[in-house]
Formats: C-alpha cells, structure tokens, sequence
C-alpha cells in the first residue's frame, strides 16, 4: 500500500525529504510506506503507563492509555481511538487480507490496521505500530 505525498486531504504536509528528517528510519518505513514492524519488537507492545499516545508525524493525540488492553498480539491495542475525528480508516486489500488500514487524519501517517473482535463496548481492535506513536506520560 503506497502513500499518495501530496494528498490534499491532509491538513499537514511534508516532503519526502522532510519526513524522512523527522523520523527515524522505522517511523518513516511505518508512518509513510505503511511497513508493519516485528510484533513484540516495538516500544509500546507491554507498555502500561498513564497517559496519551500521539502521532510520530504531527502530535495529534491518537488514542489514550485508558482504552489500551493487552490482546497477546506483540502490538500495541486500543479498544478505541482518542476521539472518532483523529483517525481515518481505508479499506486495505493488501497481502491478499481484506483489513482497515488506519491513518493519521491530520498528516496522512500510517498507523495501522482496525479489527472487529476487540472487547466490548466498542468491539473494536485498534492493532498498532508502536513506531507511529510517541507515548507522552500524564
Ligand atoms: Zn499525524
């Protein structure tokens, strides 16, 4: 799945070159070629604290410690997102899986994939790159 850089529905934009002096490799492979890292290798799989997990690519606060859950999966997992209007999600039929690809709203970042058979009420999986977030502690 390749991003389209210029895509005008992103509030935030940046050139190829400026996204890849922001991020580290692995958030750039993450967060702009949609890669998905080795599960159990990112920083936040068993991370615990309190507080609020923000896009690598602009800050956006995306998802908060409250809604994390374990789902034994080796990425981090959110029952929900920080609020409805931070993500956009897309319809991915990559690597013959028919999935929803969830993104950054503000700057178009990858972040990963949404799941039906999260727990309950909101049913939902969010199974994230701990690369295309960075935890900020309460
Ligand atoms: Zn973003």
């Amino acid at each position: 799945m390749s991003h389209d850089h210029d895509d005008p529905r992103y509030p935030v934009k940046k050139t190829d070159e400026e996204w890849r002096k922001e991020l580290s490799p692995m958030q750039y492979e993450v967060a702009r070629h949609a890669a998905t890292e080795r599960p159990f290798s990112g920083a936040y799989w068993d991370h615990w604290d309190d507080g609020q997990y923000k896009c690598v690519g602009c800050g956006e606060v995306l998802f908060e410690s409250t809604t994390k859950f374990d789902a034994g999966c080796g990425w981090p997992s959110y029952s929900e997102a920080a609020s409805a209007e931070v993500v956009e999600r897309i319809r991915d039929a990559s690597h013959g899986m028919e999935r929803v690809e969830v993104r950054c709203k503000k700057c178009g970042s990858h972040l990963g994939h949404v799941f039906p058979d999260g727990p309950e009420p909101t049913g939902e999986r969010f199974c994230i790159n701990s690369a295309a977030i960075d935890f900020k502690p309460k």
